[in-house]
């Protein structure tokens, strides 16, 4: 089983391979979430005391980058080895993308949707993503279904 290192130090070396020129925003922080048969991956902010709670724009305009962290949550099923990695990467990054957008993190927004107009797979074309996202979409598309249906 993959555990909650094998995936920060997967999100790292994304970090550094493609987004090197990523270096401002708030501390950042990745972990599995239970097996879930639609959602692949999500990212939250909350304040760092007080990590249960939601946190609402009012709120969070009166905190400091330092006060709060970002956490990607990947679905639990992606814990088991007989998925490629290949596969929990392009989700990772993806994830990642919304923090370098500026959504639930620090940093300034720069779209008005996190997904507007495919602004995610453009940003990881641009970064030399583009046959990871490929693999991951084409993986997705050929298995996942086939694939909750026998792991239960
Ligand atoms: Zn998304």
């Amino acid at each position: 089983m993959r555990d909650n290192t094998w995936l920060t130090e997967k999100l790292i070396f994304i970090h550094q391979t493609y987004f090197s020129d990523i270096i401002d925003g708030n501390e950042i922080e990745v972990k599995f979430g239970r097996a879930n048969r639609t959602r692949l991956g999500s990212i939250a902010i909350r304040e760092k005391a007080n990590k249960r709670m939601q946190l609402d724009r009012r709120k969070m305009k009166f905190l400091n980058a330092d006060e709060v962290v970002s956490i990607i949550t990947i679905n639990g099923y992606f814990a088991r080895e007989d998925i490629p990695e290949t596969v929990v990467e392009g989700i990772l990054a993806h994830e990642f993308c919304h923090f370098v957008h500026g959504f639930n993190s620090m940093r300034p927004k720069s779209f008005r949707n996190p997904h507007a107009g495919g602004i995610i797979d453009q940003e990881l074309k641009d970064r030399g993503f583009g046959d990871i996202l490929k693999f991951q979409k084409r993986w997705i598309r050929k298995n996942w279904r086939e694939y909750i249906k026998t792991h239960q």
